[in-house]
């Protein structure tokens, strides 16, 4: 567990939006994809206790907590976007399992109507 140590006195509204879609995105296609034990991330420093509310499978958290961290340390500082980005700081296969669920939750979730949560959808 990294996240614990990393600083994260200056994350913006921004930063804690874009975390708190990719663990939702993350656990929708866990819940589907995936059966077993699920749980939440665990000891969360205070600014990201919000992400507690969002399980997945021990595989899927490996990858929210990878995809966190590279969030956190985007060099990218105005406006990221993963599609456009050239850095692609995503290690390959974990670049690919970010594609596959961001698309399937994005379906998922327009399907259901929950469009509100997809003002963000830049995956
Ligand atoms: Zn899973």
């Amino acid at each position: 567990m990294k996240i614990g140590t990393l600083n994260l006195t200056s994350l913006t509204k921004k930063e804690k939006k874009d975390l708190q879609i990719l663990a939702l995105f993350t656990s929708v296609y866990c819940r589907d994809h995936h059966v077993g034990e699920r749980k939440s991330l665990s000891r969360l420093p205070q600014q990201l206790v919000v992400l507690e509310r969002y399980v997945c499978c021990p595989d899927c958290l490996d990858f929210l907590e990878y995809a966190i961290e590279r969030r956190l340390q985007c060099p990218v500082e105005e406006d990221p976007n993963c599609k456009h980005c050239q850095i692609h700081c995503y290690r390959s296969g974990h670049r690919e399992k970010v594609r596959e669920i961001m698309r399937y939750s994005g379906k998922t979730l327009i399907k259901r109507g929950r469009l509100d949560l997809l003002w963000h959808y830049f995956f």
